[in-house]
């Protein structure tokens, strides 16, 4: 199943104005029992001073999402069943400063 996805991690090269730019992403957190334990595994960071790439990005509102975290309630089998997810993070610049807002306990 495809996942509507947002994404507030401006910070990221994959980042597409409010959107990734990635065909599928991947999000951890094995023992995660909170959200911030969770962390996007496809963040990359932008290299400093390039440009935001907003203008000539492609945005992928829609993917599959590969998921380790079995403790929330949308897990299932290695993949994401939610219907929408939002990875947040603001200005992250490690993968473990970005996380799964849609996070929820089972
Ligand atoms: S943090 Fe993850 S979801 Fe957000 S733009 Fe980067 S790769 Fe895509
Ligand atoms: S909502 Fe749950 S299952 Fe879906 S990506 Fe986030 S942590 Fe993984």
């Amino acid at each position: 199943m495809t996942t509507g996805l947002t994404c507030t991690v401006n910070t990221c090269i994959n980042h597409c104005d409010g959107y990734c730019s990635l065909h599928s992403i991947n999000i951890g957190g094995h023992q995660a029992m909170m959200k911030d334990e969770t962390f996007c595994r496809s963040f990359a960071q932008r290299p400093e001073g390039a440009q935001n790439s907003t203008n000539f990005c492609a945005a992928n509102p829609h993917m599959s999402i590969k998921c380790s975290v079995e403790g929330c309630a949308y897990y299932k089998n290695g993949r994401c069943k939610a219907e929408n997810v939002i990875v947040s993070g603001g200005s992250a610049d490690a993968m473990q400063d970005t996380l799964c807002d849609t996070f929820t306990m089972r």
